[in-house]
């Protein structure tokens, strides 16, 4: 087996993905492309227009009309990426409280998934690239050459969740970030249209105890493996 080109990473909030996916990415040299993004840009465009995110109709038609553009950082402010929204940099305000509460919801309409999918899958579609999101593994690229499941407990999510927020100067208790994550978790991994869950052939690593640093060596050695096998 040739070294992967195409590299799935999903799991839950926080578990570590963009950490992973992005870190992972700059070691290979390949393409670091967080999916989340689109679907809260998607929120955030329904929120700014007066669009009822309950309005299933109307919610898949702004997404798809709206111009999502995630570009390499305008600004260095510790983003991994900039995101523009027709145009204008939205980077910072997607991760706003009410963005998190309604993407949810949003994420679960099939016809804002679909509008979505096939963007994903140009993305892709040229290789080299580290993929993250609920679905990457098991609906938007199932033939991935390597596919992982990051997990870790809730309680330990939140608590990453909380700091980075802190961090950020973002007010808010760690029982608001719990409940707001449970709630979003729930959602995810009980809509019909590609719930969240890990591909049958995806490698499940359990990030509770491990830092950054574990999980990354970890996953290099996944790829390398995949490598040695060619005997190169
Ligand atoms: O990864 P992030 O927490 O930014 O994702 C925000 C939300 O977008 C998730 O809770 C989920 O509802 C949705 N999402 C999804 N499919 C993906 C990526 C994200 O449904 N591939």
């Amino acid at each position: 087996m040739a070294r992967p080109s195409v590299i799935a990473i999903d799991g839950p909030a926080a578990s570590g993905k963009s950490t992973l996916g992005q870190r992972l990415a700059e070691a290979l040299g390949y393409l670091y492309f967080d999916t989340g993004v689109m679907y809260r840009a998607v929120t955030l465009a329904a929120l700014r227009r007066g669009v009822d995110p309950n309005d299933e109709a109307a919610v898949t038609r702004l997404a798809e009309v709206v111009h999502i553009d995630v570009v390499p950082p305008t600004v260095a402010d510790g983003r991994q990426y900039t995101v523009l929204l027709d145009g204008e940099d939205v980077t910072w305000d997607l991760r706003q409280p009410e963005v998190d509460a309604w993407v949810s919801p949003v994420s679960a309409y099939p016809g804002v998934r679909a509008a979505l999918l096939s963007q994903q899958r140009r993305i892709a579609a040229g290789g080299r690239v580290v993929m993250v999101g609920r679905d990457i593994g098991t609906v938007v690229l199932p033939n991935a050459d390597l596919k992982i499941y990051l997990d870790a407990s809730l309680e330990e999510r939140a608590r990453r969740r909380y700091k980075e927020m802190m961090a950020r100067g973002q007010s808010a208790s760690y029982e608001e970030v719990l409940q707001s994550m449970r709630r979003r978790d729930e959602i995810d991994s009980r809509r019909a249209t590609a719930p969240l869950r890990p591909a049958p052939d995806a490698v499940v690593i359990d990030s509770t105890t491990m830092d950054a640093d574990a999980v990354l060596k970890h996953v290099l050695k996944l790829v390398e493996g995949a490598d040695d096998h060619d005997g190169k």
